[in-house]
Protein backbone atom coordinates (compact mmCIF):
# COMPACT_ATOMS: atom_id res chain seq x y z
CA UNK A 1 0.00 0.00 0.00
CA UNK A 2 1.27 3.49 -0.76
CA UNK A 3 1.82 5.94 2.33
CA UNK A 4 -1.51 8.14 0.76
CA UNK A 5 -3.70 4.60 0.78
CA UNK A 6 -2.17 3.83 4.44
CA UNK A 7 -2.85 7.58 5.65
CA UNK A 8 -6.43 7.33 4.36
CA UNK A 9 -7.04 4.08 6.09
CA UNK A 10 -6.28 5.43 8.93
CA UNK A 11 -9.18 7.76 8.52
CA UNK A 12 -11.95 5.38 7.23
CA UNK A 13 -12.75 2.41 9.01
CA UNK A 14 -16.37 1.92 8.88
CA UNK A 15 -17.89 0.16 6.13
CA UNK A 16 -21.48 1.77 5.31
CA UNK A 17 -24.91 0.10 5.02
CA UNK A 18 -24.49 -1.45 1.37
CA UNK A 19 -21.61 -3.24 1.93
CA UNK A 20 -22.56 -4.65 5.22
CA UNK A 21 -25.62 -5.85 3.39
CA UNK A 22 -23.54 -7.34 0.31
CA UNK A 23 -20.78 -9.16 3.24
CA UNK A 24 -23.93 -10.47 4.99
CA UNK A 25 -25.30 -11.45 1.48
CA UNK A 26 -22.33 -13.26 0.40
CA UNK A 27 -21.69 -15.09 3.99
CA UNK A 28 -25.23 -16.18 3.87
CA UNK A 29 -26.57 -19.56 2.01
CA UNK A 30 -23.92 -21.94 2.26
CA UNK A 31 -26.13 -24.87 3.21
CA UNK A 32 -26.76 -27.06 0.03
CA UNK A 33 -23.62 -26.32 -2.14
CA UNK A 34 -22.30 -27.70 -5.24
CA UNK A 35 -18.72 -28.37 -6.65
CA UNK A 36 -17.45 -25.17 -8.19
CA UNK A 37 -15.39 -26.12 -11.79
CA UNK A 38 -11.52 -25.68 -11.09
CA UNK A 39 -11.29 -22.67 -13.85
CA UNK A 40 -13.89 -20.91 -11.65
CA UNK A 41 -11.87 -21.23 -8.51
CA UNK A 42 -8.70 -20.63 -10.24
CA UNK A 43 -10.59 -17.14 -11.76
CA UNK A 44 -11.53 -16.08 -8.34
CA UNK A 45 -7.74 -16.57 -6.58
CA UNK A 46 -6.45 -14.62 -9.37
CA UNK A 47 -8.94 -11.76 -8.79
CA UNK A 48 -8.23 -12.00 -4.90
CA UNK A 49 -4.58 -11.57 -5.87
CA UNK A 50 -5.06 -8.41 -8.17
CA UNK A 51 -7.27 -6.93 -5.98
CA UNK A 52 -5.21 -7.21 -2.97
CA UNK A 53 -2.17 -5.84 -4.84
CA UNK A 54 -3.18 -3.21 -7.47
CA UNK A 55 -4.54 0.11 -6.78
CA UNK A 56 -7.39 -0.43 -9.26
CA UNK A 57 -11.35 -0.68 -7.85
CA UNK A 58 -11.51 -2.79 -11.01
CA UNK A 59 -10.66 -5.94 -9.79
CA UNK A 60 -12.14 -5.49 -6.56
CA UNK A 61 -15.89 -4.82 -7.75
CA UNK A 62 -15.41 -8.07 -10.19
CA UNK A 63 -13.79 -10.49 -7.23
CA UNK A 64 -17.09 -9.41 -5.52
CA UNK A 65 -19.60 -9.74 -8.46
CA UNK A 66 -18.44 -13.40 -8.81
CA UNK A 67 -18.36 -14.20 -4.75
CA UNK A 68 -22.09 -12.62 -4.99
CA UNK A 69 -22.99 -15.00 -8.03
CA UNK A 70 -21.76 -17.70 -6.49
CA UNK A 71 -23.39 -17.27 -3.38
CA UNK A 72 -27.03 -16.15 -5.03
CA UNK A 73 -26.28 -19.50 -7.05
CA UNK A 74 -25.95 -21.21 -4.05
CA UNK A 75 -22.72 -22.47 -5.07
CA UNK A 76 -19.89 -21.44 -2.54
CA UNK A 77 -19.06 -18.86 0.00
CA UNK A 78 -16.36 -16.42 -0.15
CA UNK A 79 -14.47 -18.98 2.56
CA UNK A 80 -14.95 -22.16 -0.02
CA UNK A 81 -12.31 -20.31 -1.97
CA UNK A 82 -9.87 -19.18 0.57
CA UNK A 83 -10.99 -15.82 1.36
CA UNK A 84 -12.28 -14.86 4.75
CA UNK A 85 -14.52 -12.19 6.03
CA UNK A 86 -11.39 -9.85 7.23
CA UNK A 87 -10.07 -10.36 3.75
CA UNK A 88 -13.35 -8.97 2.27
CA UNK A 89 -13.72 -6.45 4.72
CA UNK A 90 -9.97 -5.48 3.72
CA UNK A 91 -11.26 -4.93 0.18
CA UNK A 92 -14.08 -3.48 0.71
CA UNK A 93 -12.53 -0.53 2.48
CA UNK A 94 -9.86 -0.50 -0.04
CA UNK A 95 -12.46 0.13 -2.36
CA UNK A 96 -13.69 2.90 -0.63
CA UNK A 97 -10.01 4.31 -0.35
CA UNK A 98 -8.87 4.58 -3.79
CA UNK A 99 -12.47 5.75 -5.21
CA UNK A 100 -12.00 9.67 -5.70
CA UNK A 101 -15.63 9.98 -4.35
CA UNK A 102 -15.42 7.43 -1.40
CA UNK A 103 -18.24 5.00 -3.32
CA UNK A 104 -18.27 2.06 -1.06
CA UNK A 105 -17.83 -1.51 -3.02
CA UNK A 106 -21.63 -2.21 -1.91
CA UNK A 107 -22.62 0.80 -3.42
CA UNK A 108 -21.16 1.02 -6.78
CA UNK A 109 -22.06 -3.52 -7.11
CA UNK A 110 -26.00 -3.59 -5.80
CA UNK A 111 -26.54 -0.12 -6.24
CA UNK A 112 -25.31 1.88 -9.17
CA UNK A 113 -24.30 -0.87 -11.63
CA UNK A 114 -28.25 -2.26 -11.76
CA UNK A 115 -29.22 1.32 -12.18
CA UNK A 116 -27.07 1.98 -14.64
CA UNK A 117 -27.46 -0.88 -16.41
CA UNK A 118 -31.00 -0.14 -16.03
CA UNK A 119 -31.25 3.37 -17.58
CA UNK A 120 -28.85 1.41 -20.70
CA UNK A 121 -31.81 -0.66 -21.33
CA UNK A 122 -34.05 2.44 -22.55
CA UNK A 123 -31.62 3.51 -25.41
CA UNK A 124 -30.88 -0.10 -26.62
CA UNK A 125 -33.46 0.21 -29.42
CA UNK A 126 -32.55 3.10 -30.65
CA UNK A 127 -28.93 2.10 -31.19
CA UNK A 128 -30.16 -0.96 -32.71
CA UNK A 129 -32.76 0.92 -34.75
CA UNK A 130 -31.30 4.43 -35.71
CA UNK A 131 -28.55 4.00 -38.43
CA UNK A 132 -31.45 1.57 -40.61
CA UNK A 133 -34.47 3.50 -39.86
CA UNK A 134 -33.07 7.30 -39.94
CA UNK A 135 -29.69 7.12 -41.68
CA UNK A 136 -28.18 10.75 -41.80
CA UNK A 137 -26.91 11.99 -45.19
CA UNK A 138 -23.11 11.77 -43.70
CA UNK A 139 -24.13 7.95 -43.32
CA UNK A 140 -25.81 7.56 -46.91
CA UNK A 141 -22.72 10.14 -48.60
CA UNK A 142 -21.56 6.83 -50.95
CA UNK A 143 -24.59 6.66 -52.67
CA UNK A 144 -25.58 10.59 -52.64
CA UNK A 145 -22.21 11.02 -54.26
CA UNK A 146 -23.64 8.16 -57.11
CA UNK A 147 -26.43 10.24 -57.48
CA UNK A 148 -24.79 13.18 -57.47
CA UNK A 149 -23.16 12.28 -60.77
CA UNK A 150 -25.36 11.01 -61.79
CA UNK A 151 -27.78 14.48 -61.91
CA UNK A 152 -24.90 16.45 -62.95
CA UNK A 153 -24.25 14.74 -66.08
CA UNK A 154 -28.43 14.34 -66.62
CA UNK A 155 -28.53 18.47 -66.25
CA UNK A 156 -25.49 18.68 -68.18
CA UNK A 157 -23.89 20.70 -65.03
CA UNK A 158 -20.30 21.67 -64.72
CA UNK A 159 -18.63 21.21 -61.16
CA UNK A 160 -18.19 24.91 -61.52
CA UNK A 161 -22.32 25.30 -61.77
CA UNK A 162 -23.00 22.59 -59.12
CA UNK A 163 -20.79 24.16 -56.55
CA UNK A 164 -22.58 27.27 -56.83
CA UNK A 165 -25.93 28.41 -55.64
CA UNK A 166 -26.80 30.36 -58.65
CA UNK A 167 -25.61 27.31 -60.83
CA UNK A 168 -28.20 25.30 -58.17
CA UNK A 169 -30.96 27.71 -58.97
CA UNK A 170 -30.27 28.19 -62.67
CA UNK A 171 -30.81 23.95 -62.88
CA UNK A 172 -33.20 23.67 -60.03
CA UNK A 173 -35.72 20.60 -61.16
CA UNK A 174 -39.13 22.74 -61.79
CA UNK A 175 -40.53 20.28 -64.03
CA UNK A 176 -42.43 17.06 -63.95
CA UNK A 177 -40.57 16.02 -67.49
CA UNK A 178 -36.68 16.92 -65.60
CA UNK A 179 -38.04 14.97 -62.48
CA UNK A 180 -38.54 12.05 -64.28
CA UNK A 181 -35.17 11.70 -65.45
CA UNK A 182 -33.48 11.87 -62.64
CA UNK A 183 -35.89 10.08 -59.98
CA UNK A 184 -37.40 6.55 -61.17
CA UNK A 185 -41.05 7.24 -60.30
CA UNK A 186 -44.36 5.10 -61.88
CA UNK A 187 -46.09 6.64 -64.03
CA UNK A 188 -49.19 7.45 -62.22
CA UNK A 189 -47.40 9.41 -59.61
CA UNK A 190 -45.96 11.39 -62.54
CA UNK A 191 -48.99 11.93 -63.60
CA UNK A 192 -50.58 13.12 -60.40
CA UNK A 193 -47.37 15.45 -59.83
CA UNK A 194 -48.30 17.06 -62.91
CA UNK A 195 -51.43 17.91 -61.92
CA UNK A 196 -50.47 19.03 -58.76
CA UNK A 197 -47.81 21.75 -59.91
CA UNK A 198 -50.10 23.19 -62.11
CA UNK A 199 -51.74 24.66 -59.23
CA UNK A 200 -48.22 24.14 -56.08
CA UNK A 201 -44.97 24.87 -57.22
CA UNK A 202 -42.06 22.37 -57.09
CA UNK A 203 -38.46 23.62 -57.09
CA UNK A 204 -35.76 20.93 -56.12
CA UNK A 205 -32.22 22.11 -56.02
CA UNK A 206 -29.66 19.41 -57.94
CA UNK A 207 -28.45 19.15 -54.86
CA UNK A 208 -31.37 18.44 -52.69
CA UNK A 209 -32.65 16.01 -55.64
CA UNK A 210 -29.54 14.39 -54.74
CA UNK A 211 -30.38 13.40 -51.34
CA UNK A 212 -33.19 11.59 -52.22
CA UNK A 213 -32.84 7.67 -52.05
CA UNK A 214 -33.27 5.59 -54.91
CA UNK A 215 -36.17 2.51 -54.79
CA UNK A 216 -37.04 4.18 -51.23
CA UNK A 217 -40.71 4.32 -51.48
CA UNK A 218 -41.95 7.47 -49.26
CA UNK A 219 -38.33 8.57 -49.09
CA UNK A 220 -38.61 11.53 -46.61
CA UNK A 221 -36.90 13.69 -49.28
CA UNK A 222 -39.01 13.17 -51.22
CA UNK A 223 -42.12 13.67 -49.33
CA UNK A 224 -40.67 17.23 -48.16
CA UNK A 225 -40.03 18.57 -51.65
CA UNK A 226 -42.45 16.90 -54.42
CA UNK A 227 -46.06 18.37 -54.11
CA UNK A 228 -48.14 14.92 -54.42
CA UNK A 229 -52.07 14.74 -55.29
CA UNK A 230 -53.16 14.77 -51.65
CA UNK A 231 -52.01 18.73 -51.87
CA UNK A 232 -55.45 19.14 -53.96
CA UNK A 233 -57.05 16.40 -53.31
CA UNK A 234 -57.55 17.17 -49.09
CA UNK A 235 -61.23 18.62 -48.65
CA UNK A 236 -60.91 21.32 -46.36
CA UNK A 237 -60.96 25.49 -46.97
CA UNK A 238 -57.59 27.64 -46.18
CA UNK A 239 -57.44 29.85 -42.79
CA UNK A 240 -56.04 32.90 -44.14
CA UNK A 241 -52.57 33.53 -42.67
CA UNK A 242 -53.05 34.87 -39.03
CA UNK A 243 -50.52 36.96 -40.40
CA UNK A 244 -52.88 39.06 -42.29
CA UNK A 245 -53.87 40.42 -39.07
CA UNK A 246 -50.49 41.33 -37.61
CA UNK A 247 -48.58 43.14 -39.64
CA UNK A 248 -48.45 46.72 -38.44
CA UNK A 249 -46.59 48.02 -41.52
CA UNK A 250 -45.27 46.76 -45.09
CA UNK A 251 -43.18 43.00 -45.00
CA UNK A 252 -44.09 42.98 -40.94
CA UNK A 253 -45.25 40.41 -39.21
CA UNK A 254 -45.49 41.27 -35.29
CA UNK A 255 -47.07 39.02 -32.47
CA UNK A 256 -44.82 40.12 -29.76
CA UNK A 257 -43.78 43.18 -28.07
CA UNK A 258 -39.81 42.78 -28.48
CA UNK A 259 -39.61 40.52 -31.33
CA UNK A 260 -40.56 40.86 -35.13
CA UNK A 261 -40.28 39.48 -38.26
CA UNK A 262 -39.07 40.75 -41.63
CA UNK A 263 -40.27 38.96 -44.39
CA UNK A 264 -37.07 40.21 -46.86
CA UNK A 265 -38.09 37.66 -49.78
CA UNK A 266 -41.00 35.31 -50.76
CA UNK A 267 -38.21 33.24 -52.44
CA UNK A 268 -36.29 29.82 -51.31
CA UNK A 269 -34.13 27.39 -52.89
CA UNK A 270 -36.84 25.12 -52.37
CA UNK A 271 -40.47 24.71 -51.69
CA UNK A 272 -41.73 22.40 -48.99
CA UNK A 273 -44.70 20.57 -49.50
CA UNK A 274 -45.49 21.50 -45.99
CA UNK A 275 -44.67 25.08 -46.11
CA UNK A 276 -46.80 27.23 -43.76
CA UNK A 277 -46.27 30.58 -46.12
CA UNK A 278 -47.92 28.49 -48.61
CA UNK A 279 -49.58 32.05 -49.75
CA UNK A 280 -46.79 34.06 -49.29
CA UNK A 281 -44.83 32.34 -51.22
CA UNK A 282 -47.09 32.04 -54.04
CA UNK A 283 -46.28 31.16 -57.66
CA UNK A 284 -43.77 33.48 -59.18
CA UNK A 285 -40.38 34.60 -57.23
CA UNK A 286 -40.28 38.26 -56.12
CA UNK A 287 -37.97 40.71 -54.87
CA UNK A 288 -39.03 43.78 -53.12
CA UNK A 289 -38.25 47.48 -53.40
CA UNK A 290 -35.91 49.23 -51.23
CA UNK A 291 -39.39 51.19 -50.63
CA UNK A 292 -40.56 48.69 -48.82
CA UNK A 293 -37.43 47.47 -46.91
CA UNK A 294 -37.21 51.42 -46.18
CA UNK A 295 -40.84 51.55 -44.71
CA UNK A 296 -40.48 48.45 -42.38
CA UNK A 297 -37.20 49.37 -40.65
CA UNK A 298 -38.73 52.51 -40.60
CA UNK A 299 -41.30 51.11 -38.66
CA UNK A 300 -38.22 49.11 -36.45
CA UNK A 301 -36.59 52.46 -36.05
CA UNK A 302 -39.60 54.51 -34.45
CA UNK A 303 -40.56 51.52 -32.26
CA UNK A 304 -38.30 51.32 -29.13
CA UNK A 305 -39.42 48.20 -27.81
CA UNK A 306 -38.07 46.03 -30.29
CA UNK A 307 -35.17 43.97 -29.94
CA UNK A 308 -35.06 41.34 -31.43
CA UNK A 309 -35.27 41.19 -35.61
CA UNK A 310 -35.97 38.28 -37.67
CA UNK A 311 -35.15 38.43 -41.26
CA UNK A 312 -37.53 35.85 -43.11
CA UNK A 313 -39.32 35.20 -45.85
CA UNK A 314 -39.02 32.54 -48.02
CA UNK A 315 -35.23 32.42 -46.93
CA UNK A 316 -33.06 35.17 -45.52
CA UNK A 317 -30.20 33.90 -47.29
CA UNK A 318 -31.91 34.22 -50.88
CA UNK A 319 -30.91 37.60 -50.97
CA UNK A 320 -28.18 38.70 -52.50
CA UNK A 321 -24.57 39.80 -50.45
CA UNK A 322 -24.97 43.40 -51.08
CA UNK A 323 -28.32 43.77 -50.00
CA UNK A 324 -27.99 41.63 -47.03
CA UNK A 325 -25.32 43.20 -45.99
CA UNK A 326 -26.77 46.83 -46.29
CA UNK A 327 -30.28 45.49 -44.44
CA UNK A 328 -27.72 44.25 -41.71
CA UNK A 329 -26.28 47.41 -41.31
CA UNK A 330 -29.07 49.41 -40.96
CA UNK A 331 -30.34 47.20 -38.40
CA UNK A 332 -27.34 47.54 -36.19
CA UNK A 333 -27.28 51.26 -36.68
CA UNK A 334 -31.01 51.24 -34.31
CA UNK A 335 -29.72 51.54 -31.00
CA UNK A 336 -32.63 49.30 -29.46
CA UNK A 337 -32.20 46.30 -31.92
CA UNK A 338 -29.86 44.00 -30.37
CA UNK A 339 -30.29 40.95 -31.86
CA UNK A 340 -30.44 39.91 -35.17
CA UNK A 341 -32.19 36.36 -36.39
CA UNK A 342 -31.71 35.38 -40.01
CA UNK A 343 -34.18 32.54 -41.16
CA UNK A 344 -32.78 29.74 -43.44
CA UNK A 345 -33.24 26.52 -44.87
CA UNK A 346 -30.27 27.09 -47.76
CA UNK A 347 -27.60 25.02 -45.70
CA UNK A 348 -29.73 21.80 -46.54
CA UNK A 349 -31.15 22.90 -49.56
CA UNK A 350 -27.55 24.50 -51.66
CA UNK A 351 -25.17 24.43 -48.71
CA UNK A 352 -22.86 26.19 -51.49
CA UNK A 353 -24.70 29.28 -50.66
CA UNK A 354 -22.76 29.76 -47.67
CA UNK A 355 -19.27 30.83 -49.11
CA UNK A 356 -16.37 33.35 -47.74
CA UNK A 357 -18.01 36.42 -48.89
CA UNK A 358 -21.27 35.62 -46.84
CA UNK A 359 -19.42 34.16 -44.27
CA UNK A 360 -17.26 37.40 -43.92
CA UNK A 361 -20.33 39.63 -43.78
CA UNK A 362 -22.17 38.00 -41.16
CA UNK A 363 -19.30 37.93 -38.89
CA UNK A 364 -18.89 41.55 -39.26
CA UNK A 365 -22.52 42.26 -38.22
CA UNK A 366 -22.94 39.54 -35.65
CA UNK A 367 -19.09 41.47 -33.94
CA UNK A 368 -21.12 44.39 -33.84
CA UNK A 369 -24.63 43.20 -32.51
CA UNK A 370 -25.32 39.20 -31.85
CA UNK A 371 -26.69 37.00 -35.28
CA UNK A 372 -28.23 33.92 -34.94
CA UNK A 373 -29.05 31.71 -37.82
CA UNK A 374 -31.89 29.72 -37.83
CA UNK A 375 -33.08 26.84 -39.99
CA UNK A 376 -34.62 23.63 -40.44
CA UNK A 377 -33.58 20.41 -40.76
CA UNK A 378 -36.36 18.03 -40.63
CA UNK A 379 -34.82 14.38 -40.91
CA UNK A 380 -30.83 13.71 -40.43
CA UNK A 381 -30.93 12.28 -44.15
CA UNK A 382 -30.63 16.47 -45.18
CA UNK A 383 -27.31 16.46 -43.30
CA UNK A 384 -24.59 15.79 -45.35
CA UNK A 385 -20.74 16.54 -44.99
CA UNK A 386 -21.44 19.37 -47.28
CA UNK A 387 -24.34 21.28 -45.34
CA UNK A 388 -22.41 19.59 -41.59
CA UNK A 389 -19.82 22.42 -42.89
CA UNK A 390 -21.80 25.01 -43.74
CA UNK A 391 -23.04 24.64 -40.31
CA UNK A 392 -19.91 24.30 -38.94
CA UNK A 393 -18.60 28.01 -40.94
CA UNK A 394 -22.06 29.22 -39.86
CA UNK A 395 -21.95 28.39 -36.08
CA UNK A 396 -18.08 29.52 -35.72
CA UNK A 397 -18.98 33.57 -37.52
CA UNK A 398 -22.35 33.70 -35.55
CA UNK A 399 -23.47 33.66 -32.64
CA UNK A 400 -25.28 30.47 -32.79
CA UNK A 401 -27.30 28.00 -35.25
CA UNK A 402 -30.55 26.88 -34.23
CA UNK A 403 -33.06 24.47 -35.74
CA UNK A 404 -37.02 24.27 -35.84
CA UNK A 405 -37.76 21.01 -37.21
CA UNK A 406 -41.81 20.18 -38.38
CA UNK A 407 -42.80 17.37 -36.62
CA UNK A 408 -44.02 15.10 -40.15
CA UNK A 409 -45.71 11.94 -40.47
CA UNK A 410 -43.68 9.63 -42.02
CA UNK A 411 -40.77 12.00 -41.82
CA UNK A 412 -39.99 12.24 -38.43
CA UNK A 413 -42.90 11.58 -36.38
CA UNK A 414 -40.87 8.19 -33.86
CA UNK A 415 -38.65 8.18 -31.60
CA UNK A 416 -35.90 6.43 -33.54
CA UNK A 417 -36.18 9.13 -36.53
CA UNK A 418 -36.73 12.31 -34.03
CA UNK A 419 -33.74 11.34 -31.72
CA UNK A 420 -31.90 10.90 -34.44
CA UNK A 421 -32.42 13.99 -36.05
CA UNK A 422 -31.92 15.63 -32.66
CA UNK A 423 -28.78 14.18 -32.09
CA UNK A 424 -27.29 14.52 -35.88
CA UNK A 425 -28.33 18.35 -35.68
CA UNK A 426 -26.48 18.65 -32.58
CA UNK A 427 -23.08 17.03 -33.80
CA UNK A 428 -23.48 19.42 -36.75
CA UNK A 429 -22.92 22.34 -34.41
CA UNK A 430 -26.62 23.18 -34.39
CA UNK A 431 -28.47 23.60 -31.05
CA UNK A 432 -31.82 22.12 -31.57
CA UNK A 433 -34.77 24.72 -30.43
CA UNK A 434 -38.21 24.13 -31.61
CA UNK A 435 -40.48 21.02 -32.76
CA UNK A 436 -43.44 23.13 -34.22
CA UNK A 437 -46.66 20.61 -34.81
CA UNK A 438 -47.76 20.69 -38.17
CA UNK A 439 -50.21 23.42 -38.82
CA UNK A 440 -53.92 22.88 -39.00
CA UNK A 441 -54.31 26.44 -41.45
CA UNK A 442 -53.75 24.46 -44.65
CA UNK A 443 -55.66 21.76 -45.73
CA UNK A 444 -52.94 20.99 -48.49
CA UNK A 445 -50.83 19.07 -46.01
CA UNK A 446 -53.46 18.01 -43.72
CA UNK A 447 -51.95 14.77 -44.23
CA UNK A 448 -48.59 15.54 -43.15
CA UNK A 449 -50.04 16.30 -39.40
CA UNK A 450 -49.26 14.04 -36.41
CA UNK A 451 -51.68 14.07 -33.47
CA UNK A 452 -50.37 16.16 -30.31
CA UNK A 453 -50.11 13.20 -28.11
CA UNK A 454 -47.85 11.26 -30.16
CA UNK A 455 -45.99 14.63 -30.26
CA UNK A 456 -45.79 14.95 -26.46
CA UNK A 457 -44.43 11.13 -26.41
CA UNK A 458 -41.65 11.65 -29.06
CA UNK A 459 -40.34 14.72 -27.25
CA UNK A 460 -41.04 14.23 -23.59
CA UNK A 461 -39.25 10.21 -24.49
CA UNK A 462 -36.12 12.61 -25.08
CA UNK A 463 -35.53 13.44 -21.55
CA UNK A 464 -33.10 11.43 -20.00
CA UNK A 465 -32.20 9.55 -22.65
CA UNK A 466 -30.58 12.34 -25.35
CA UNK A 467 -28.62 15.53 -24.23
CA UNK A 468 -30.57 17.93 -22.70
CA UNK A 469 -28.54 20.33 -25.12
CA UNK A 470 -30.05 18.19 -28.20
CA UNK A 471 -33.66 18.14 -27.10
CA UNK A 472 -35.89 20.81 -28.71
CA UNK A 473 -39.44 22.58 -27.35
CA UNK A 474 -42.60 21.65 -28.66
CA UNK A 475 -44.80 24.39 -30.13
CA UNK A 476 -48.49 25.29 -31.96
CA UNK A 477 -48.30 28.10 -33.74
CA UNK A 478 -51.87 29.68 -33.18
CA UNK A 479 -51.44 33.24 -33.23
CA UNK A 480 -47.48 33.24 -31.26
CA UNK A 481 -46.02 30.03 -30.53
CA UNK A 482 -47.65 28.17 -27.87
CA UNK A 483 -45.80 25.40 -25.61
CA UNK A 484 -47.14 22.25 -25.69
CA UNK A 485 -44.68 20.18 -23.55
CA UNK A 486 -46.33 17.34 -20.92
CA UNK A 487 -46.53 18.56 -17.58
CA UNK A 488 -44.67 16.56 -15.14
CA UNK A 489 -45.44 18.11 -11.70
CA UNK A 490 -48.12 15.22 -10.83
CA UNK A 491 -49.57 16.66 -7.57
CA UNK A 492 -48.99 18.75 -4.43
CA UNK A 493 -48.27 16.33 -1.00
CA UNK A 494 -48.11 18.66 1.96
CA UNK A 495 -45.45 21.10 1.39
CA UNK A 496 -43.73 18.53 -1.59
CA UNK A 497 -44.69 18.72 -4.95
CA UNK A 498 -45.02 15.37 -6.31
CA UNK A 499 -43.16 14.63 -9.81
CA UNK A 500 -42.93 12.14 -12.62
CA UNK A 501 -39.44 11.31 -14.83
CA UNK A 502 -40.32 11.36 -17.85
CA UNK A 503 -38.23 8.72 -18.78
CA UNK A 504 -39.51 5.66 -16.52
CA UNK A 505 -42.45 7.34 -15.19
CA UNK A 506 -40.86 7.06 -11.66
CA UNK A 507 -42.28 9.45 -8.88
CA UNK A 508 -39.61 12.35 -6.95
CA UNK A 509 -40.86 13.93 -4.25
CA UNK A 510 -39.48 17.40 -4.32
CA UNK A 511 -39.59 19.82 -1.35
CA UNK A 512 -41.26 23.36 -2.60
CA UNK A 513 -38.81 26.12 -1.13
CA UNK A 514 -40.95 27.14 2.28
CA UNK A 515 -42.79 30.44 1.58
CA UNK A 516 -42.41 32.07 4.49
CA UNK A 517 -38.89 32.25 4.57
CA UNK A 518 -39.06 33.62 0.89
CA UNK A 519 -41.42 35.97 1.87
CA UNK A 520 -38.63 37.02 4.52
CA UNK A 521 -35.93 39.90 3.84
CA UNK A 522 -33.16 38.38 5.69
CA UNK A 523 -29.74 38.41 3.58
CA UNK A 524 -26.51 38.73 5.82
CA UNK A 525 -26.18 42.14 3.83
CA UNK A 526 -29.40 43.50 5.57
CA UNK A 527 -27.50 42.93 9.06
CA UNK A 528 -24.79 45.39 8.29
CA UNK A 529 -26.14 48.90 9.75
CA UNK A 530 -26.36 49.81 6.30
CA UNK A 531 -29.80 52.00 5.94
C1 LIG B 1 -41.68 32.80 -34.89
C2 LIG B 1 -41.95 34.20 -34.78
C3 LIG B 1 -41.26 34.98 -33.85
C4 LIG B 1 -40.16 34.45 -32.96
O1 LIG B 1 -40.56 33.61 -31.94
P1 LIG B 1 -39.49 33.09 -30.88
O2 LIG B 1 -40.32 32.27 -29.95
O3 LIG B 1 -38.88 34.29 -30.24
O4 LIG B 1 -38.47 32.29 -31.62
C5 LIG B 1 -41.59 36.30 -33.77
N1 LIG B 1 -42.52 36.84 -34.55
C6 LIG B 1 -43.20 36.12 -35.47
C7 LIG B 1 -44.22 36.78 -36.31
C8 LIG B 1 -42.94 34.77 -35.61
O5 LIG B 1 -43.60 34.05 -36.52
S1 LIG C 1 -37.87 27.02 -46.56
FE1 LIG C 1 -39.47 27.74 -45.18
S2 LIG C 1 -40.50 29.41 -46.28
FE2 LIG C 1 -39.31 28.23 -47.78
S3 LIG C 1 -40.74 26.76 -48.59
FE3 LIG C 1 -39.69 25.73 -46.90
S4 LIG C 1 -40.98 26.08 -45.12
FE4 LIG C 1 -41.62 27.54 -46.71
Amino acid sequence: MTSVNKQMSDELTELDTYTKELLAELEAGSDSRTEQSPAEERKVRDLFTRAENENLTGPIIELFSRLLEAARQKKATPADFGISSVDLQRLALKHQQIDEHMVSVGGRLVRALPIAGQANSRVEEYLAAKDSVAPSGIERWDQIQENISRIKSELKMTDEDWNSFQGQIRHAVDSVGTLAKLIDLPKDVLESIGRVTESYRMRLTPYYTSLIMPGVINDPIMLQSIPTGEMIDNAGVEIPPVAADHSPARLIDQFYPRVLTIKVTNMCAMYCTHCLRLAHIGRKDHMYSKEAYGEALDYIRKNERIRDVLITGGDAFVLPNSLLQWLLAELDAIDHVKIKRLGTRIPVTAPMRVDSELLDILEESSDRKPIRVVTQINTAQEITPVSRDAFRQLSKRTFTVLNQAVLLKGINDTREKMWKLCETVQESYVRPYYIFNCSYRNPQFSHFRVPLEVGRDIVESMYGNISGDAIPRYIATAGGKIPLHRSNVMKREGDDYVLKKPWNGEEAHYPDADPDVYAREMFAFNNRGVK
